[in-house]
């Protein structure tokens, strides 16, 4: 598919930004890594709606999609010469009495500061500080300075929801017979 013909079909299909400028797409093609790849489109979507939308349409037309936090990773991986898509707009965070629940976008340091308000911290805390985002934290199992004590990010989340690579919504670990299969394919690699 054109590009030109990508992009007009992603703004019309979600309701956030979608954009090529040349300084833009500059900006996303490199992270902490020593890598750069320039990609064709960055989607910044506004809803989780939005987001099924995008990767749905990435799997039909074959396009690859690589989801992107604050752009500290260290391995290239939040870079792709498809389609980025960055969330930072899904940056909700409901603080419970022992459990927060935080949508993938939103940033360490707005957590840290919303916890220390009612005397609570989130554990995993690596040493690039308060700019990375939850996705990306979860993207790496994150670790650091509290580890010994607390674990790595693995162990203190108690439930994920994700969208697969086909655009369909999962809770693990509710979704026994999903989380069989990944623990299948993990034992394989
Ligand atoms: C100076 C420095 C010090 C660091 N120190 C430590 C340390 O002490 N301990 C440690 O463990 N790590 C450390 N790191 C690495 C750190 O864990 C990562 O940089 C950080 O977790 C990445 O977060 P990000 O939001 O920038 O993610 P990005 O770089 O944007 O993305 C990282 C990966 O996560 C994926 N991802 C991002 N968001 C989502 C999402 N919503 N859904 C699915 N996948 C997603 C991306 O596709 C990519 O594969 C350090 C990094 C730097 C630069």
């Amino acid at each position: 598919m054109e590009i030109s013909k990508i992009r007009n079909c992603l703004q019309k299909l979600n309701s956030g930004d979608v954009l090529w400028d040349h300084e833009i797409l500059k900006f996303y093609s490199v992270d902490s890594s020593l890598f750069q790849v320039i990609p064709k489109v960055v989607v910044i979507p506004k809803t989780e709606k939005d987001v099924i939308s995008v990767v749905k349409f990435a799997n039909k037309n074959k396009i690859s999609i690589t989801p992107r936090g604050s752009g500290t990773g260290l391995v290239g991986s939040a870079l792709n010469d498809g389609i980025i898509i960055d969330l930072k707009k899904i940056d909700t965070i409901n603080i419970q009495k022992n459990y927060v629940k935080i949508g993938a976008g939103v940033i360490k340091g707005s957590l840290d500061k919303e916890l220390k308000i009612q005397r609570k911290f989130f554990p995993p805390n690596p040493s690039i500080g308060p700019f990375c985002s939850l996705g990306g934290i979860i993207g790496n199992n994150a670790s650091g300075s509290r580890t010994l004590k607390y674990g790595s990010t693995i162990d203190n989340i108690i439930e994920i929801t994700f969208v697969d690579g086909q655009g369909k919504k999962i809770t693990l670990p509710n979704d026994k017979k999903t989380g069989k299969k990944i623990i299948k394919c993990a034992k394989k690699n």
